[in-house]
């Protein structure tokens, strides 16, 4: 029989046709829908903008050198 892992906990299904797994390719509703709940939340993060920190020298032994 075929295989496949559930794409989110890993747990191992066994198959005769995809028509036995109706959260293909997850093993629950409930893996499904927390996965569905993972993507969306990376796509949001992913539209943040990046603010990494800068110029945190400028505090060090120049503050009137402000250009
Ligand atoms: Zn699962």
């Amino acid at each position: 029989m075929p295989r496949i892992d559930c794409r989110y906990c890993g747990k191992e299904l066994e198959y005769k046709s995809v028509r036995d797994l109706p959260y293909f390719p997850f093993c629950s509703e409930r893996c499904k829908l927390i996965d569905l709940d993972l993507w969306i939340e990376e796509k949001h993060r992913i539209e943040e903008p990046l603010t990494p920190e800068r110029e945190k020298e400028s505090e060090k032994e120049h503050p009137e050198e402000e250009a």
